[in-house]
């Protein structure tokens, strides 16, 4: 009895570490934690994200610039990410998501780009700010200077 508790138990911790991890959102304790690429603290939700790392642990940035710079330069497009909704500050995949990116909007490393959970809004911004809308995968990370 007592060795079934303990699998049943086991279950229940693997369960929470990998099952239901991809699919949970990541926590920010926004002015307390550092950007994984810059090292600056984020402190603007409305432009940060974060990897799932093959350990469970998330790598949370103050930039999805830093963001998209981190996932090239380790090759990590293959992991779960999370961006910020520009509009609602929401959660959303990083797939599943129309970017802009525009010199027109600052964001805390300067990368410009702002995430849209719905195609309209994204056009409207990007219409507004000039800027193209983008897939994650057309993504560019860094500054602007970068992008150009
Ligand atoms: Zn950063």
């Amino acid at each position: 009895m007592r060795r079934l508790f303990a699998g049943l138990a086991l279950l229940a911790v693997f369960s929470g570490c990998f099952g239901a991890r991809d699919s949970t959102p990541p926590k920010v304790r926004f002015g307390q934690e550092a950007c994984a690429e810059c090292h600056m603290i984020i402190d603007d939700d409305r432009f940060c994200g974060a990897l799932l790392g093959e350990d469970g642990v998330y790598l949370k940035f103050d930039d999805i610039g830093c963001m998209k710079r981190f996932e090239d330069d380790h090759r990590w497009a293959s992991r779960p990410g999370w961006v910020r909704d520009f509009v609602s500050r929401g959660w959303l995949k990083k797939e599943e998501v129309y970017y802009v990116q525009t010199k027109n909007v600052l964001t805390p490393m300067g990368s410009g780009i702002a995430a849209f959970k719905e195609r309209r809004a994204a056009e409207d911004f990007a219409a507004k700010e000039s800027g193209p809308v983008l897939s994650w995968a057309n993504l560019k990370g860094g500054k602007n200077e970068r992008v150009r």
